[in-house]
């Protein structure tokens, strides 16, 4: 769960990887960093936080030259501090280079504990630092092949993007589990995690990368190499769901429309009489426009949320009821009250969210309050770039549906089915771009346990906790 950035040969390269990264916030908001050369040498700067705190005018006239690569970070692997900020840099015998990675590698413990025989010594605790020793390491003669180097022997998720003094270089991974895509902005390339970033700064958006595919921008032009074996896609369907921003086409779907149809497959699989439609704002609200419509079930703002939420909050000694949760979200009793209400979410992750807002609607006056998910019970963490928590603590593991209606307290719960939620990701594809996406296309491996990539078994325990405010 990060976003990566890259813009080459700009005068304003800087500030527009400022503005790519804020289009990019959704994707990680503990800390962000920005890497330019100017053909000669590297500048940088990282701090903790959201991008509009952590960079002054000045910081980005600092950041000198025409090309650079920015990052927004949500740890899924190594510490939140700012020594794990992105993109790494870093001076090796043959230049610098700066690198900024979304994903998680299954192999990185092994390779870190093989580096650190060989006498490498690392800095940050994260995976990245991984691939940056791989490039210092390697006998390869170009930056180019170096990389290519580094990443055949890494594997796992990542979507990448390396900035040297003179090359930016854009790699995604060969079952291209995260996302990754090319755009144009005069004459100058850009890459970005989602689309969103080009539309902010006017970029023309060209496609996404392919899965394997690895691009080479230099003052020669743009060039596509494949230096990875094949390997069978497998996109990562959780960002159609939740994770990425409502306006993205990733992979040539177009996330809104696919949110949608999970919606009305929903209503189709697990209709409930009720009066009202509400959505957990925002994650749930296009679904909730699709339930609706095909309920023919009016749609209502029924819960508020604040957009001002940060990481931490300090709580008053003596507790105030849902604490946590009424600081992201309340509920407008008015439309409530006296209703029979369907809430619609993207998923359950613990279970903690839906049973505070069961209660809180319950609290405003709501006389049935039934809770359906637009994707099926999330019952095995990822491996692969998406922070979840581990097994045990994913409430459907352990719980059967009607025991989670049970601890969430709702008078009725469904989740979509697996076929459903594929058929509805597909059915918002761009028929004359997605030609190549199947059904087979994507990793669903929270929901089936399907895992496509091996992972070592202590990466198990190394997932962070999920936020939770
Ligand atoms: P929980 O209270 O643990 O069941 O969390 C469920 C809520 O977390 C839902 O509203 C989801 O939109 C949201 N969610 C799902 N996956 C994640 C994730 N990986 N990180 C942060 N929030 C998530």
């Amino acid at each position: 769960m990060c976003g990566v950035f890259g813009i080459f040969g700009h005068e304003e390269a800087s500030k527009l990887v400022y503005l790519g990264l804020h289009a990019l916030q959704h994707r990680g908001q503990e800390s962000t960093g920005i890497v330019t050369s100017d053909g000669r040498q590297l500048s940088a700067h990282r701090g903790m936080g959201h991008v509009i705190d952590v960079y002054s005018q000045k910081h980005l006239e600092d950041l000198r030259g025409i090309h650079g690569i920015g990052h927004v970070r949500y740890s899924t692997t190594g510490g939140s501090g700012l020594r794990n900020a992105q993109p790494l840099a870093i001076n090796y015998s043959a230049g610098s280079i700066a690198v900024a990675h979304n994903g998680n590698l299954t192999n990185a413990e092994l390779l870190r504990h093989e580096l650190e025989e060989r006498g490498s010594i690392f800095q940050t605790s994260g995976d990245t630092e991984v691939i940056v020793h791989l490039i210092a390491k390697s006998e390869k003669s170009t930056v180019v092949d170096r990389v290519a180097d580094a990443l055949n022997q890494v594997k796992g998720a990542y979507s990448l993007v390396c900035q040297s003094e003179d090359t930016l270089i854009a790699a995604r991974d060969p079952m291209g589990i995260r996302p990754l895509c090319l755009g144009k902005l005069d004459e100058s390339y850009v890459v970005s995690s989602e689309r969103s970033s080009f539309e902010l700064i006017d970029a023309e958006f060209l496609r996404d990368l392919e899965p394997g595919e690895m691009l080479i921008i230099n003052k020669d032009g743009l060039k596509s190499t494949r230096p990875f074996a094949d390997a069978s896609r497998h996109s990562c369907i959780f960002e159609m769901v939740y994770f990425a921003r409502p306006d993205a086409t990733l992979d040539s779907v177009n996330v809104y429309e696919a949110r949608k149809n999970l919606g009305r497959a929903l209503a189709q699989e697990s209709p409930i009489d009720a009066d009202l439609v509400i959505p957990v704002p925002d994650s749930g609200v296009p679904a909730t426009i699709g339930y609706a419509a095909e309920a023919k079930i009016p749609f209502e703002m029924g819960l508020v949320r604040s957009h001002y939420v940060g990481r931490t909050f300090i709580e008053p000694e003596q507790s105030i009821r849902h604490f946590g949760v009424r600081l992201k979200l309340s509920p407008i009793a008015d439309i409530i009250k006296g209703k029979r209400v369907v809430v619609v979410d993207d998923s359950i992750v613990r279970g903690t969210t839906s049973r505070k807002i069961v209660k809180m609607l319950r609290d405003a006056g709501a006389k049935e309050v039934h809770m359906r998910i637009a994707s099926p019970p999330t019952q095995w963490p990822c491996y692969y770039g998406v922070d979840t928590p581990t097994r045990k603590e994913l409430i459907a593991s352990t719980h059967t549906v009607a025991e989670v209606n049970q601890y969430i307290t709702s008078d009725s719960l469904a989740y979509l089915s697996l076929p459903a939620l594929t058929k509805s990701v597909m059915a918002a594809r761009n028929l004359s771009k997605g030609k190549e996406l199947t059904e087979k296309s994507f990793c669903h491996a929270c929901w089936s346990g399907e895992y496509p990539i091996e992972f070592t078994p202590s990466r198990k325990k190394q997932q962070l906790p999920l936020l939770h405010v």
